[in-house]
């Protein structure tokens, strides 16, 4: 019949060429089974505002087989094609060198402290400082927008992020950076300390110490870049300044020892060993990761990308945020009125 040629109210439109070439990138999903609603709307939220106009493929990656329910939902929501991966075991258990009374007795020290009992967090966060770019599934890619559990988009992305980061040479990208709970790192800044006196040849020119040190790395401001949102260059992370690092973060011991987390593991990596033009901080896309939001504070920025977030609520220039020193050390202009924001 006629009818079947129809189009349906609710087809999507092409928005782009069906021949746009495409980054080499993709989304991940670090996820468990029990995650997936808590997931879905934070896909879709990426898929309405972005990906269903670029149709990256979403690699979703888990230490246990994915349901088939995970698989179905997952498949259906994402425009790219959608990749399941298991974590191989030696990327997600205790290395032989690790003594695991000491890191049981770690758990039971740092019971007051939050996640400081738990053995999975600890193993989530060693895999995403160190492994997930390793994973078969990431291999065929470069770029990466890594995806969590209830976030949100709160602005549509009119640009292809990934071509941005490689048409201006940026290898990390991030939308909230934050202070990190000294109790969970208490020898990561002295570790990397003795690394870098080791490897002095690792450290970039024009780094970013001043974002992540108040005295020229004496001792750890604490910044850093919340990684539930993270786009990124896996050939920094892959590469041999990094490479060496994270061996010798493993062999300190501090991913089970202490209760190191892949934020601050990645950013003081990115802001010693990259210069510092290679960190872009995404101001237009509005993003929530509880308790916090990234509500751009322009309203220009706002209305032109339809963005669904109050700006009374950004988190971007209070204190306790780092962005304001993200602006301060690289010399850019603040935008209008934050002074108004940082309550
Ligand atoms: P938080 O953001 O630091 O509070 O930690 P989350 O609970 O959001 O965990 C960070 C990311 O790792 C999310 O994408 C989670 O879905 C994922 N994740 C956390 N723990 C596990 C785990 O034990 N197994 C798997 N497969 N994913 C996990
Ligand atoms: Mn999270």
């Amino acid at each position: 019949s006629s009818k079947s040629t129809d189009k349906l109210p609710f087809d999507v439109p092409d928005y782009i060429d069906p021949n746009y070439a495409r980054e080499n990138a993709t989304f991940i999903s670090l996820a468990r089974n029990e995650d997936l609603w808590e997931l879905v709307p934070a896909i879709r939220s990426v898929e309405d505002r972005f990906n269903s106009k670029y149709k990256y493929d979403w690699v979703f990656l888990n230490e246990e087989p994915f349901s088939v329910e995970f698989k179905t939902v997952m498949t259906s929501l994402v425009s790219g094609e959608a990749k399941f991966g298991l974590i191989p075991k030696e990327h997600w258990s205790f290395p032989d060198w690790i003594d695991t009374d000491k890191a049981a007795q770690t758990r039971e020290d740092m019971k007051n402290i939050i996640y400081g009992s738990s053995i999975s967090y600890r193993h989530m966060c060693r895999f995403e400082s160190g492994f997930f770019f390793h994973h078969e599934l990431m291999q065929n890619y470069k770029y990466y927008w890594r995806v969590e559990p209830s976030t949100k988009l709160y602005c549509d992305v009119n640009f292809d992020v990934f071509k941005f980061m490689r048409e201006n040479n940026k290898d990390y990208g991030f939308t909230i950076s934050i202070h990190e709970f000294e109790a969970t790192i208490k020898t990561l800044w002295s570790e990397t300390k003795k690394f870098v006196a080791a490897n002095p040849q690792y450290v970039a020119e024009d780094n970013f110490m001043n974002f992540i040190s108040d005295n020229n790395g004496e001792t750890y401001n604490l910044c850093h870049f919340w990684t539930n949102f993270e786009v990124a260059n896996m050939d920094f992370w892959r590469g041999e300044a990094y490479q060496a690092y994270f061996q010798h973060l493993e062999k300190a011991g501090g991913f089970f020892y202490e209760r190191w987390g892949d934020a601050p593991v990645h950013s003081i990596a990115a802001s010693l060993f990259l210069p510092q033009d290679r960190i872009h901080f995404f101001e237009e896309i509005g993003y929530f990761h509880g308790p916090y939001h990234h509500c751009p504070i322009n309203d220009e920025i706002r209305n032109k990308n339809k963005c669904m977030c109050k700006p009374g609520d950004d988190f971007t220039w209070q204190d306790y945020s780092c962005t304001r020193k993200y602006y301060d050390v690289k010399g850019l202009a603040k935008p209008l009125g934050w002074e108004k924001h940082t309550g």
